[in-house]
């Protein structure tokens, strides 16, 4: 999310290496972008028609032109995958059998919980165990769907995980459009190699670096069998439309499931929970869940969120064939546990970037430059300002304020006008606005005083960075 490219921000902040950093520097950032900043999501969210048009100018048409480089999409990855869709419409020519219409159903859900049970549980997050055999089976049943290798597909998960919703999210709707978070970014030249270092645990199988060389080589065994088993039409419909469907299956988890939905969890990220997506993926739709606890075998936390997925492997495990399931403590479940310290971060930049820190900017400018009271307060002169002082200065501004402010309502409206005492939110107020903002979770108060302590250092350096503009 660069704020150069536009004055509308979707996500509130920005986290960037450089932020997890200087928190200032992103608010500073932010709050020039102050008319949409307090708006946290996607394009038709936005409240102001003014940011959605310029939202939308900004990431799908962009998209179509150059935000995310038409030279970074590495055509001949992108080839295969035109090609499925199309073969789709083969079956205009070949006819559509009982047969093939039963290969493409039952190809649908069993390649579905290959995706789910085997890319995404076992070979990203590991959730639970099984055989060496029962790990090659599902990679090349994972693998017969075309979504490149489950070396490829896990780091880029894990990826996701680390960063989800932040500008290096690999996938992210908040961050881009909704059509690169669904497809585009598959073929991005930036994501085409993966990061050896976060998938050690996979490379050391040679059988897995084998499926990972040849790795549409599970999807080719699979349409010609289709072939062998009902022509034309079992490969168009039965192997093509199946394959086609498991492709978008799988990527509205990567863009609408971090669009649509309830959150039930504080995770920092946009990931949502959404019952009909859970239907269409076996139970992936409780990506909410996921992000909350995502080592856990369960995605549906509660007895009524269809996880079909899970049964199975219960099941599986029931004939001992994989073990060891990993369930979401309960602590997790109940939202009684306190959160982790990167989600903390996160959800405290987005209450942070709720506040028009920019006002507040502006109003002490002013202060320094008219008001009157100030001489008193012992104030240092901008350039040599620190934090420490400025934490005293706004407390002591807070409390004149509320002071005057019940003055004037003692005396007469017309001083309000005279008196533009800037004020930070205190941490009690930041707490109610998260509490607002945030589902249950114990850590509000975390948040809150993270966010206080944002807000403070971006006002800090926004005064400290450009004090001539105190005299204006
Ligand atoms: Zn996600
Ligand atoms: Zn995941």
């Amino acid at each position: 999310m660069s704020n150069a490219r536009g004055g509308c921000v979707p996500a509130p902040f920005p986290m960037t290496a450089a932020h997890a950093v200087r928190p200032a520097a992103a608010i500073v950032a932010i709050s020039a972008q102050e008319p949409c900043a307090q708006t946290r999501s996607p394009v038709w969210s936005h409240a102001n028609p003014a940011c959605r048009a310029r939202h939308f100018q900004r990431t799908i048409l962009s998209e179509l032109s150059s935000a995310h480089d038409h030279d970074d999409i590495v055509y001949p990855s992108a080839v295969p995958f035109i090609l499925a869709h199309l073969a789709c419409f083969g079956a205009l020519w070949s006819g559509v059998t009982a047969t093939s219409l039963w290969l493409c159903f039952g190809l649908y859900w069993l390649r579905m919980f290959a995706v789910t049970a085997g890319y995404h549980r076992y070979f990203s997050h590991r959730s639970y165990k099984t055989s060496r055999i029962g790990q090659f089976v599902l990679a090349f049943l994972a693998q017969s769907t075309a979504q490149k290798s489950v070396i490829w597909w896990a780091s880029k998960h894990r990826h996701h995980h680390r960063f989800a919703d932040t500008e290096h999210d690999v996938h992210s709707p908040v961050q881009s459009s909704f059509f690169y978070s669904h497809v585009g970014w598959i073929f991005s030249r930036q994501h085409h190699e993966f990061d050896g270092s976060t998938v050690t645990d996979l490379t050391r199988f040679p059988e897995l670096q084998l499926l990972h060389r040849f790795e549409l080589a599970p999807a080719i065994l699979l349409a010609l069998a289709c072939f062998a088993i009902d022509g034309w039409s079992g490969l168009f419909v039965g192997f093509f439309i199946s394959t086609v469907l498991v492709y978008h299956g799988t990527f509205c988890i990567n863009s609408l499931a971090h669009v649509h939905g309830d959150k039930h969890y504080v995770t920092g990220d946009e990931s949502r929970n959404n019952w009909w997506l859970a239907i269409i993926t076996m139970g992936e739709g409780w990506h909410n869940n996921h992000h909350a606890y995502q080592y856990s075998v369960r995605q549906g936390f509660r007895w009524w969120q269809w996880d079909p997925t899970y049964y199975l492997i219960l099941g599986l495990s029931k004939l001992r064939l994989v073990w060891d399931l990993k369930a979401p403590p309960q602590a997790v479940i109940d939202r009684s546990q306190a959160l982790p310290p990167r989600v903390i971060e996160r959800s405290a930049e987005r209450l942070a970037a709720s506040v028009p820190v920019e006002r507040i900017v502006q109003g002490l400018r002013e202060a320094y430059a008219n008001a009157p009271g100030l001489p008193e307060m012992h104030l240092p002169a901008l350039p040599t300002l620190t934090l420490p002082e400025l934490r005293e200065a706004l407390a002591a501004m807070q409390s004149r304020a509320g002071e005057r402010l019940h003055a004037i309502q003692l005396q007469a409206h017309e001083a309000m006008a005279q008196w533009h005492m800037p004020t930070l939110p205190t941490r009690e107020e930041l707490t109610e606005k998260a509490a607002a903002m945030f589902v249950k979770t114990p850590s509000l108060d975390a948040i809150a005083a993270r966010a206080h302590d944002m807000l403070l250092e971006a006002i800090h350096a926004r005064l400290v960075a450009a004090p001539a503009a105190a005299k204006v």
